[in-house]
């Protein structure tokens, strides 16, 4: 039988990875790394040992999101340290390379795919249960090359209202499917706002269009995810660790699955 992940470079000798879980979107902006970390707050939780590898070169947040964006990153030449959350989760980061991490990412497509690829490669990660890779947006050169330098063992789709509408959802659909690549399901984040008076959904985008689509693709819904304060201000504030709600809770019972 022919082992596709026997391709692909292999890990340091410290390391070793059990499951990787890429999170896809069609264009950024629509909650993708917030998405992963929470996927990976909810994991850390179940008492696993989580990493995040931020694959997404061109809007690197996720050091941000969990306060560690200051980490000075060691590295010998031959292995590069993570950074490591106030939880305990392992983080890696084009942004953490940069000087200044306000500056733009300037280097061209082939170069930030090697990066990623050499996170996977050169980073000591140690022992990890989870990781999740927060994919770049889209379905270009970039991702696709990611896509097949990472054995991705499945990746989970987030959208917004307005990509539901959209072909960008099919094209996702189709390129992880296409890399036989497992879909474990779809998260439409921003679906509605629930009023902080009598707790009513406000669906501010009109009636969703995730029912269509899921039919449309043969999808397992993981969740419709409401616009929430609280989730900016903490990850603004690096603490998305620390947040709590009651959709993070049902969302946890579709991720216990994976
Ligand atoms: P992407 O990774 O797709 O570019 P981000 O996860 O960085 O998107 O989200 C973009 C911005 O929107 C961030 O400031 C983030 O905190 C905010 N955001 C994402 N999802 C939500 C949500 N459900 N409620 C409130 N703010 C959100």
């Amino acid at each position: 039988e022919c082992d596709e992940k026997s391709f692909l470079a292999p890990m340091n000798a410290h390391s070793h990875v059990k499951k990787v879980i890429g999170i896809v979107s069609g264009k950024g902006g629509v909650g993708k790394s917030s998405i992963t970390s929470l996927l990976a707050v909810l994991k850390q939780r179940e008492g696993h040992n989580v990493a995040i590898l931020d694959g997404d070169i061109t809007g690197p947040s996720i050091g941000k999101t969990f306060g560690v964006d200051d980490t000075e990153i060691y590295s010998n030449g031959k292995e590069i340290i993570p950074a490591q959350t106030a939880h305990g989760m392992k983080i890696m980061s084009t942004n953490l390379l940069l000087e200044h991490p306000e500056d733009p990412v300037v280097w061209r497509g082939p170069i930030l795919a090697g990066m990623i690829k050499q996170f996977w490669t050169d980073v000591k990660w140690g022992e990890i249960d989870y990781m999740f890779v927060d994919m770049p947006p889209g379905t270009g050169d970039v991702p696709l090359t990611i896509f097949q330098s990472l054995p991705l063992d499945g990746i989970v789709i987030v959208t917004s209202p307005q990509e539901l509408v959209s072909m960008i959802v099919g094209k996702a659909v189709n390129m992880a499917r296409q890399m036989n690549i497992p879909i474990l399901g779809i998260v439409e984040n921003m679906s509605y706002v629930k009023c902080p008076d009598c707790g009513k959904k406000i669906f501010v985008f009109g009636k969703s269009h995730l029912e269509d689509v899921i039919h449309k693709y043969d999808l397992n819904v993981l969740g419709q995810i409401p616009l929430d304060s609280e989730l900016t201000k903490l990850s603004d504030m690096g603490m998305i660790e620390e947040y709590e709600s009651d959709w993070l809770t049902e969302l946890n019972t579709k991720v216990r699955e994976f």
